[in-house]
C-alpha cells in the first residue's frame, strides 16, 4: 500500500476496512487475545508533553512511586490470576536507576513471564543493561511523525532521539512497541498515513494506537476535539495498521474504551488481538491520570467481555510469530 492508498482508507467513511481488518487478524493471529497486566509504578516524570497529565509542570496531581518490592508483589498477584505478561510502565523517573531497575526485572523473570518496559527515552547502555537482565519486550509510542508537530508538544525532547531509541531497542532484540496518538490538535491524516508507514518501515512488532483525550491540567486542556471522532479516526488508523503489519500483535487501548465503554470490543473486532488490564493497586491507578477518568475495567470483567464475542485468552506469553 502507497500513501495514497492509506489516504483513501482513512477517509473512507464505510466499515469495509474495519471488516477486512478484522479477517486478515483472524487469518494471522487467530481468535486469541493476549492479556498484557500493566503495572503503573510511578507518575513521577521529568518530562513537558503538552498532552499528558503526568507532565513535570502539573502540580495538581498527588506523585507516587511503588517500592521495588511492591512491584514485585502487584506482579506476583498478576501471574497468580494467570497473566503471562507483566508491563511495566512510568513517567521518566530519574529515580529508578539501571542497577534499581535491573533488580526489579531479574525479580519479575523468575515468575516465568514475559516482560515488558514502557519507561521512555534512555541510552542504548541502559536498553542494553534491561535487556541482559531479562527484559522481553519495549513499548515507546513515537506520539506522530510529523516533525514540527512532534517539536510543538515535547518541549525540549528531539524527535530523532526518540527515532534512534526505536532503531536501538529493535537492534539490541526486543519486541517494540510503538505507536500514536490519534486527533492532537494541528494533526492531519496526511501525518496519519505516515505513522503507519513508519510502523511498517521499522518493522514494529507491536503497535498502540490512542484517540487523543485532553487533560484540563495540561496546555493542551482547553483544546476543541470531537472524542467521538478521535474514537473513530483511532479505530480505522489501527484497522488500517492491521492490513498493513498482519502478523503483529496490536492492543485495544484503554483510552479507546475511555471514550465509549464499547470502544476495546470496536478495536477487537477492527484488527485488535490483546488487551492490557491494569493491575496498578487502585489508589494509585487512579493517581497515574495521563488523561481524565481512565477506564479502569478489572481482569474478570475483560475476560467476560473478550467471550461474549466469541474469542478467547490464549495460553501463551503471545511474541510475535512472523509469518
Ligand atoms: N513515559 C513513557 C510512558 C508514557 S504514558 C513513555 O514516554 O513512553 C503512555 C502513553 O500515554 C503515551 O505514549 C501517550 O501516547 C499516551 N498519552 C499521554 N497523554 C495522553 C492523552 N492526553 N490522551 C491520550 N493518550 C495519552
Amino acid at each position: 500500500m502507497n500513501k495514497n492508498e492509506i489516504l483513501n482508507l482513512l477517509e473512507s467513511n464505510t466499515p469495509d476496512v474495519l471488516i477486512q481488518a478484522d479477517k486478515i487478524r483472524k487469518q494471522y493471529v487467530g481468535d486469541e487475545i493476549h492479556l498484557r497486566g500493566l503495572i503503573e509504578f510511578s507518575n513521577i516524570c521529568a518530562r513537558t508533553c503538552q498532552y499528558c497529565g503526568l507532565r513535570y509542570e502539573n502540580k495538581n496531581i498527588i506523585r507516587y512511586r511503588l517500592s521495588a518490592d511492591e512491584i514485585i508483589q502487584l506482579a506476583q498477584i498478576g501471574k497468580k490470576s494467570g497473566l503471562q505478561t507483566i508491563v511495566l510502565q512510568s513517567g521518566e523517573d530519574n529515580y529508578f536507576s539501571t542497577d534499581k531497575l535491573c533488580h526489579i526485572i531479574q525479580e519479575i523473570k523468575k515468575l516465568d513471564v514475559a516482560l515488558t518496559l514502557s519507561i521512555g527515552e534512555k541510552s542504548y547502555q541502559e536498553y542494553k543493561a534491561y535487556k541482559e537482565a531479562g527484559a522481553d519486550r519495549y513499548l515507546l509510542r513515537i506520539e506522530t511523525t510529523d516533525k514540527n508537530l512532534y517539536k510543538k508538544l515535547h518541549p525540549n525532547m528531539s524527535f530523532e532521539n526518540r527515532m534512534e531509541c526505536l532503531y536501538n531497542l529493535k537492534d539490541l532484540g526486543y519486541e517494540t512497541g510503538t505507536g500514536c496518538l490519534v486527533g492532537l490538535p494541528g494533526q492531519t491524516l496526511d501525518s496519519l498515513a505516515e505513522d503507519i508507514l513508519f510502523f511498517k518501515k521499522l518493522d514494529a512488532d507491536m503497535i498502540g494506537i490512542g484517540p487523543f483525550i485532553p487533560h484540563p491540567d495540561t496546555p493542551l486542556g482547553g483544546a476543541n476535539v470531537d472524542l467521538t471522532a478521535n474514537l473513530d479516526l483511532s479505530i480505522r488508523v489501527m484497522a488500517v495498521t492491521r492490513i498493513l503489519l498482519k502478523d503483529i500483535n496490536i492492543p485495544a487501548t484503554t483510552a479507546m474504551e475511555t471514550i465509549n465503554p464499547n470502544g476495546r470490543i470496536l478495536a477487537l473486532n477492527s484488527g485488535a488481538n490483546v488487551v492490557m488490564p491494569n493491575i496498578t493497586d487502585d489508589i494509585h491507578k487512579k493517581e497515574y491520570e495521563i488523561y481524565p477518568d481512565k477506564n479502569n475495567e478489572n481482569l474478570d470483567s475483560l475476560i467476560s467481555k473478550i467471550k461474549s464475542i466469541g474469542r478467547f485468552v490464549a495460553f501463551t506469553k503471545g511474541f510475535r510469530k512472523k509469518i
